[in-house]
């Protein structure tokens, strides 16, 4: 709550010493309160991921800058800020921001990875988009703070940038508030209230993975459906999963063949499977050329479409399906780079979990009889996984002997709003599919080592976590994940045209909506089929008025706003 706090800091600093604050409102309101400590929390949790990756990454990337200049420094760590100082102090003080491989990037927005980068300055016009457009927000955030004024659009334009708010009815401002505003606009640019920007996004399910896999260093891959049984022998799932899998006889498979035909007419022999899980595919991913330990870890997301043969009876729903998407990915490392990905698999857990309002309990399964491979491994493997569970800090349980047969694995059972149990994530160590599919790579003293496979899903089956989450929120979807998040209701005839451009205006800002113009029911009815498909929200409208704007909405409804916030330090201030 530091930045409410703030808020009322700077309310009493910036009104009290001045007697025009006529307008002003006696407490903040409350969803300004609640957007700051959401921005807050938001925030922490961003210092925080970025620390931890800073922290296990350490490694040094090349900055190329124009003129061929090139830079070393640190992943996740080096700013561009801190590269403007290190060419020139001059820079430092004129860069209003960078854009690193074509994307635009706050001046303390840690470097990633190998960047092309190249500074923007206020004599550049994208250089004046982006002092522009910050300096609207902090023009808004003072007259949020200063007027109590809902926000509505703030633009930057060709030659500098205005905002609109609503001050309440036909309250408009007068000439004498002026100079407060920019004085709160100055103090909100200080040197001691840095500029902190954040985005937050409304995203699907599959966006919030594609996100967290960009910035966990994850490639997300698509391998094929169907393979050659001779895959599945290899990988060991046609000895002990076959009864699971969906084998296919290709068309003239059957045919004997013939000595005429050549490889063109030749039909296929062997016998095809839908893939069950992806590993087997990853791992010929891994293997398809030589590796280097220079490439380790390497992480593969797959979203694949997995098909296994449950009995009829075990059918279930969402919760259990013959055909289902796994948030799958495999991570070939190296013994030493064991511990840091389980715990990097445990952090990416915890952070969506948060997101969904899950809590959770893990639990390590060791050795079973009849386990496969070097006992020393699995000791040294099961040491591993203890430093990192401990290290994660969360209550687990020890399920002795229940590990799969090619390696330890620390199952994930999470907890729905009813406090319901549901097993959905795993990370399994492997052993074994290496072994099968001969992975190696160089290793640092030039000799070829074997990589270690970890199998990793968060949510495990997604069909599966969207029924827990349908049942746990009882149909009414928070809005960043409903599929139905606003219905735009004319009242009669007239209204259709002002209601379908209202519809459309919040299509482009990336809602999902509707428009329910169908005059053979009534207004009431429509209302009530809206409410029985659980729209986050009806808009009725009853007569044309001015078409209200987007922002607007979005600053009522936080989770979906880009939260900008307070300018960066005296670049504003300076114009
Ligand atoms: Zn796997």
């Amino acid at each position: 709550m530091a930045l409410y706090q703030r808020w009322r800091r700077l309310r009493l600093q910036g009104l009290q010493a001045c007697r025009l604050h006529t307008a002003v409102v006696s407490t903040p309101p409350r969803r300004l309160a609640e957007r700051l400590g959401l921005f807050e929390e938001l925030w922490a949790a961003q210092v925080k991921r970025l620390a931890s990756m800073a922290q296990k990454e350490p490694r040094t990337i090349k900055i190329s800058l124009p003129g061929d200049q090139k830079i070393d420094a640190v992943a996740w760590n080096t700013t561009p800020y801190q590269l403007a100082r290190q060419i020139s102090s001059t820079l430092a003080d004129t860069a209003v921001a960078a854009q690193v491989n074509g994307e635009p990037y706050d001046l303390e927005r840690p470097l990633e990875t190998d960047s092309d980068l190249r500074f923007l300055t206020f004599d550049s016009p994208e250089g004046k988009a982006v002092f522009w457009h910050s300096s609207t927000h902090v023009l808004g955030a003072a007259a949020e703070q200063f007027l109590g004024a809902v926000l509505c659009r703030g633009p930057s334009t060709e030659y500098g940038f205005y905002h609109d708010f609503f001050l309440g009815k036909e309250r408009t401002i007068r000439g004498s508030e002026l100079p407060v505003l920019e004085r709160i606009c100055q103090e909100l640019t200080a040197a001691a209230q840095p500029f902190r920007r954040l985005e937050a996004s409304r995203d699907q399910l599959r966006q919030l993975f594609k996100a967290e896999y960009a910035r966990r260093g994850f490639s997300e891959v698509k391998t094929p459906t169907l393979f050659s049984t001779k895959l599945w022998e290899q990988s060991g799932h046609w000895e002990h999963y076959q009864e699971d899998m969906f084998a296919v006889q290709p068309p003239g498979s059957d045919r004997p063949p013939s000595s005429q035909s050549d490889d063109s007419t030749r039909h296929i022999t062997d016998t095809l499977a839908l893939k069950p899980m992806n590993c087997p595919a990853h791992c010929l991913m891994f293997a398809h050329r030589p590796r280097s330990w220079r490439e380790l870890p390497l992480r593969l997301a797959d979203f694949g479409a997995l098909h296994r043969a449950e009995a009829s009876g075990s059918l279930r729903g969402l919760t259990r399906l013959r055909c289902f998407q796994q948030d799958d990915a495999h991570i070939f490392c190296t013994t030493d780079q064991l511990e840091a990905e389980i715990q990097s698999c445990l952090d990416f857990l915890r952070s969506v979990y948060a997101v969904l309002g899950f809590s959770f309990r893990l639990a390590l399964s060791t050795r079973p009889s009849g386990f496969l491979g070097d006992p020393c491994l699995w000791d040294q493997a099961e040491q591993v996984l203890k430093q990192a569970l401990k290290e994660f800090g969360e209550p687990w349980d020890l399920n002795s002997g229940d590990g799969a047969f090619y390696g330890p694995k620390i199952d994930v059972h999470l907890h729905d709003a009813l406090g319901r149990p549901h097993q959905c994530g795993t990370i399994q160590l492997d052993f074994q599919l290496p072994l099968r599919f001969d992975l190696q790579y160089k290793g640092q003293a030039g000799a070829l080592e074997r990589p270690v496979l970890i199998h990793r899903a968060v949510l495990g089956s997604v069909e599966r976590l969207l029924g827990v989450l349908a049942e746990s929120c009882g149909g009414k979807w928070p809005l960043w994940l409903s599929p139905f998040q606003v219905v735009v209701i004319p009242v009669g005839t007239e209204q259709e045209e002002y209601a379908r451009e209202a519809q459309q205006s919040l299509q482009a800002a990336g809602l999902v909506s509707d428009l329910d113009a169908d005059s053979g029911l009534t207004l009431s009815r429509r209302i009530r089929q809206a409410q029985l498909a659980h729209y986050n929200f009806q808009f009725v409208s009853a007569e044309q008025k001015k078409l209200f704007h987007v922002d607007e909405f979005a600053l009522r409804f936080p989770n979906f706003l880009y939260l900008q916030w307070l300018a960066r330090k005296s670049k504003v201030r300076e114009q």
